[in-house]
């Protein structure tokens, strides 16, 4: 199956208590692609960047199988810019600066070659623009996965209540499910949220880990406990990426293909994490990740005789 994905593509400037970056390449239209490139799923960007972005980043993202052909480049235009601080805990982080530039007005358009995508993830960006590649689908994807944060909550409450709606799957973390809900327990929060529309709720609780709820049943997933975490940006969108990738592989969108998908989406993140930006996701290989997901078992596998 096919994964297309909207979402920034970006140059990314982060601080943590580790070090420091100058522009590198960042947003979550690429973090979730590589996770995806990783994983031998055919996945697509719509996207928009500047004059300024780097050709060998875009040569770099098709050498590894993702469709770019939506990435619209303004010659004369500057890349969204981000930049972030993290905290000593490395689980909150500021946000420094972000320039818009070039998607503040982005007209999102779908190659042709993509518009037979099984599976659309809608990554984090304005839930306007969100809506409008939905529904510049020819036909209704299979599957439809939502990423958002507190910035839309913000500023554009009533623009993400529509895309919500025409949800299957929510990724979204703790602090801001109970912003979406207005619940402190995050079970009252996913039952809320599921009245927004979503039939899957993923609620991401940083190196805590994520539970997904559906139909009544919770499924909880840990974070690996890892010895060095060097740099937190992108989890969230590697976690979204490898758990997609998993559905499109197993072309299959039930309860327990998604928990599966889960740990799929967690070892992926703790890749990520491990070095600044995309660099370790752009280094692993498949039999890597193999070999994290079995850890994940290990981790939470156990018998109990009472
Ligand atoms: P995460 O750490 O998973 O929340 O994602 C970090 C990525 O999101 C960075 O690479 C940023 O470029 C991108 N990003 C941050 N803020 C925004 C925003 N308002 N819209 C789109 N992308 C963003």
């Amino acid at each position: 199956m096919k994964l297309l994905v909207v979402g920034s593509v970006a140059f990314d400037a982060i601080e943590t208590p580790f070090g420091k970056t100058d522009k590198i390449l960042g947003g979550a239209a690429t973090y979730i692609t590589l996770a995806s490139s990783v994983l031998g799923v055919d996945s697509g960007i719509v996207s928009i960047v500047g004059g300024d972005f780097p050709q060998s980043d875009l040569d770099m993202l098709s050498r590894r199988g993702v469709n770019i052909e939506g990435i619209e480049i303004v010659k004369d235009g500057k890349t969204f810019f981000w930049s972030g601080k993290y905290h000593n805990d490395l689980n909150s982080r500021d946000t420094l600066v972000t320039e818009v530039n070039v998607l503040e007005h982005f007209d999102p358009k779908i190659p042709a070659s993509m518009q037979d995508a099984e599976i659309l993830l809608l990554g984090n960006l304005h839930p306007a623009v969100q809506m409008t590649v939905l529904e510049r689908m020819t036909n209704r994807p299979q599957v439809v996965i939502l990423d958002t944060m507190n910035f839309w909550m913000d500023s554009a409450w009533d623009d993400l209540m529509r895309v919500i709606a025409k949800t299957d799957v929510i990724t979204i973390n703790d602090e801001e499910a109970r912003q979406l809900s207005g619940e402190y327990s995050l079970v009252k929060a996913a039952k809320k949220i599921h009245e927004m529309g979503p039939d899957f709720v993923i609620i991401k609780k940083g190196e805590h880990g994520a539970l997904l709820f559906h139909d009544g049943k919770i499924f909880a997933i840990p974070a690996l406990p890892l010895e060095e975490v060097f740099d937190p940006t992108g989890a969230g969108d590697t976690f979204a990426g490898g758990f997609a990738s998993y559905l499109a592989k197993k072309e299959d969108f039930s309860f327990e293909t998604m928990k599966s998908a889960l740990s799929v989406g967690s070892a992926m993140a703790s890749f990520t994490v491990e070095k600044f930006g995309t660099e370790r996701l752009q280094e692993i290989t498949e039999s890597e990740i193999v070999a994290r997901i079995n850890n994940f078992k290990d981790l939470t596998t156990f018998e109990v005789n009472v």
